[in-house]
């Protein structure tokens, strides 16, 4: 026998109360029993969302609904401004390039946090009506200021891809008056992938065109779902686990979840810190979500992933793009506690000593839990 722990950014554990629902047996989609589910976690999205607007919801992953952003909001040709800073936001750009839009790219290094009044200022020059941002990067572990971007951007749409922090990190939908925020099930949802939700203010309605996407057109979606049934056959059981795992959210009450992962990330930093590893993404309270850590000289990421995961059943998410060979990340986006915390930072300095590297020990787990009790303020 061997216990799994799985600290990856996502697809996160799923806590038994949603696994159980999505085991429920099945019902039809157009009955009276899964209307009720439909409409209570329709609502219950609008609250994790903080928004008044409909919050579309589709069967597909997260990347899904950023390719209903795309195909709902763009004409062919149309210049669009797309922030690069990761591999995330890479993934706007290969969307917006594969519908054929024009790309004027705001580009970051890995690890970088974008500038708002730069990007302000680029979308002020190139003219673009839409602009597509991240807020949690998942490839850096760096999360961006959306506030402060929309603000900067003025009157062009902002399209904000929330997949690994919308119920993580603060998101405040309509109050800092976020055009459209994507997310998916697997993250901070704390539910199996498979469900793609996207929030379209209000104001915006009235100007959209012919969605160039068939399954994803948002026109439609909103009007099946006004009458709480949905365009086309929905993910029922996966539907059923969401709506418990919204209302798990509600529950904790979201801003206590945003604090939450808020000191589950000092809890990582000041872990990995003490063991004397080097961190990667930054060393503040925004790193809520994921964190990457650098390995320490005379181990490689991929092998120290691959002996944790192997001799002792531990799953911790690898480097993306060329960061690979040399970073690491713990994912704590979900379902975690401090105590998942204290796994991941144990193993890695087993697994970093077995492979023959010089950490300090035995201080880690002590210095994770002295970080998560630091009062927030
Ligand atoms: N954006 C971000 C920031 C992500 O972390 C992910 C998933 N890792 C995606 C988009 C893509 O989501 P999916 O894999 O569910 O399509």
């Amino acid at each position: 026998m061997k216990k799994q722990y799985l600290f990856a950014p996502g697809p996160t554990p799923v806590p038994p109360k949603v696994l159980a629902a999505n085991a429920e047996p099945m019902v039809h989609h157009r009955g009276p029993d899964f209307q009720a589910t439909y409409v209570s976690a329709l609502e219950r999205l609008k609250q994790v969302w903080r928004t008044q607007s409909p919050v579309l919801l589709f069967s597909a992953s997260g990347t899904g609904a950023m390719d209903s952003a795309v195909t709902n909001l763009c004409a062919p040709g149309e210049r669009v401004v797309v922030v690069v800073a990761g591999a995330f936001g890479e993934r706007w750009a290969k969307i917006c390039a594969h519908y054929g839009l024009d790309v004027v790219r705001a580009d970051y290094a890995w690890g970088e946090r974008p500038d708002p009044d730069e990007i302000g200022a680029l979308v002020r020059e190139s003219a673009a009506r839409v602009v597509f941002a991240t807020q949690s990067e998942t490839s850096t572990g760096v999360v961006s200021d959306m506030q402060a971007l929309k603000a900067a951007v003025g009157d062009a749409i902002l399209v904000v891809d929330a997949v690994s922090s919308l119920g993580a990190v603060r998101l405040d939908t309509d109050g800092w008056g976020i055009d459209v925020v994507v997310s998916g099930s697997q993250k901070a949802l704390m539910c199996p992938p498979g469900l793609a939700m996207v929030s379209v203010a209000e104001p915006l309605w009235d100007g959209l065109g012919q969605s160039n996407s068939f399954y994803f057109d948002w026109r439609a979606t909103r009007k099946a779902q006004e009458v709480f049934d949905a365009a086309f056959t929905p993910a029922v059981s996966l539907i059923r686990g969401l709506d418990v795992a919204l209302g798990m959210i509600l529950d904790e009450g979201l801003d206590a979840a945003i604090e939450r992962h808020l000191r589950l990330g000092r809890a990582a930093r000041a872990g990995a810190k003490a063991m004397g590893l080097e961190l990667f993404s930054p060393d503040d309270d925004s790193s809520a979500v994921v964190t990457a850590i650098k390995v320490p000289e005379g181990v490689a990421a991929p092998e120290l992933l691959r002996h944790l995961r192997d001799r002792h059943g531990v799953t911790l998410a690898p480097g993306q793009g060329a960061l690979k060979p040399t970073v690491f990340r713990i994912g704590h986006v979900g379902w975690f506690d401090i105590f998942d915390i204290a796994v991941a930072l144990a193993a890695i300095e087993l697994g970093l000593i077995e492979l023959g590297a010089t950490v300090e020990r035995g201080v880690a787990v002590e210095s994770a839990f002295a970080a998560y009790e630091l009062p927030v303020v």
